[in-house]
């Protein structure tokens, strides 16, 4: 495909490219992400053109919601070939700043969401949504854009996203796209590329565990320990190190306790090596 992108790496440059797409009555649908683009994320984009005029893929290692032993210096980074996805995805422009335009010297204002973002991962990581409601506020700002695309996989950045939108009055739609998977049925991720043979194998243990903790539901088994046991345990058969296996109340994110209900969620992080690697499932109507 030959179809022209435009590429931004100032803020304000993007920030006037999109006032100039509004000011011709074009919708524009944001898709935000780290780079290293998989099928995961050309889905989202593919989804984002269904809802808007322009698509704009941001792209962006963001230092602030890493924690300090983290991977960012690690984290893969391949701007040129992503450029060239984006454009046959269907993306018509990509937001690719350098760190020193989004964060000037001496930031100090910062947006922390306190409810949903304190357990499951915020529970290791416990700046980690901090850092990712500042960046996705200053994205939604600077690409004024009227929708924003999210993947499931990363099911409690998806409900910290929509009750900063809704606490904050941010004029934004937010979609959700499905979670897009390797044959053998590991989330794709752009982590995925840290792992060995012999781990990528073990790996799939993530999905096994959600697999049968959705068959246990299915089968009439309500109580959440006995998923989580059913979960725990397969993930440690395929030796992964448990960060947490567990099912939620899918709006609160409140950890069942007793009875599961349909439409909660199975929610798995587990480091494989030292990738951590995150999944879930909805629990479907029985
Ligand atoms: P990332 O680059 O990992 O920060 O992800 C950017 C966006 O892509 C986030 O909204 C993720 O939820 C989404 N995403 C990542 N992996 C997948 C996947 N396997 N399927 C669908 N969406 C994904």
């Amino acid at each position: 495909m030959n179809n022209q992108i435009a590429v931004f790496q100032h803020p304000d440059n993007m920030y006037q490219w999109s006032l100039a797409q509004q000011c011709a009555l074009r919708r524009i649908a944001v898709v935000p992400t780290m780079g290293a683009l998989h099928a995961g994320h050309l889905s989202l984009i593919r989804l984002a053109a269904e809802y808007g005029d322009d698509v704009i893929v941001t792209i962006f290692v963001n230092p602030s919601q890493f924690g300090p032993n983290e991977d960012f210096a690690a984290y893969p980074r391949s701007a040129e070939h992503d450029i060239a996805l984006c454009r046959d995805a269907g993306a018509t422009a990509v937001f690719l700043p350098a760190a020193e335009h989004i964060y000037l010297p001496e930031a100090s204002t910062w947006i922390t969401e306190n409810v949903l973002s304190k357990g499951l991962c915020g529970v290791s990581r416990p700046l980690h949504f901090r850092g990712v409601c500042t960046i996705v506020a200053k994205l939604f700002n600077i690409t004024a854009a009227d929708v924003a695309v999210f993947g499931q996989k990363d099911f409690q950045q998806v409900a910290v996203i929509k009750r900063m939108v809704r606490d904050l009055n941010f004029p934004i739609e937010i979609v959700v796209a499905p979670i897009v998977r390797e044959p053998d049925s590991l989330a794709m991720s752009s982590r995925n590329a840290y792992l060995s043979t012999e781990e990528r194998t073990r790996a799939t243990g993530i999905f096994k565990a959600l697999q049968q903790g959705a068959i246990a539901f299915q089968n009439g088994n309500m109580q959440a320990t006995k998923l989580r046991s059913i979960m725990q345990d397969i993930l440690m058969e395929h030796q992964l190190e448990i960060d947490y296996a567990t099912v939620v109340e899918p709006e609160s994110l409140r950890e069942r306790e007793a009875e599961v209900k349909p439409g909660d969620v199975l929610l798995i992080a587990a480091f494989c090596g030292r990738t951590r690697l995150i999944d879930n499932h909805i629990l479907a109507d029985l």
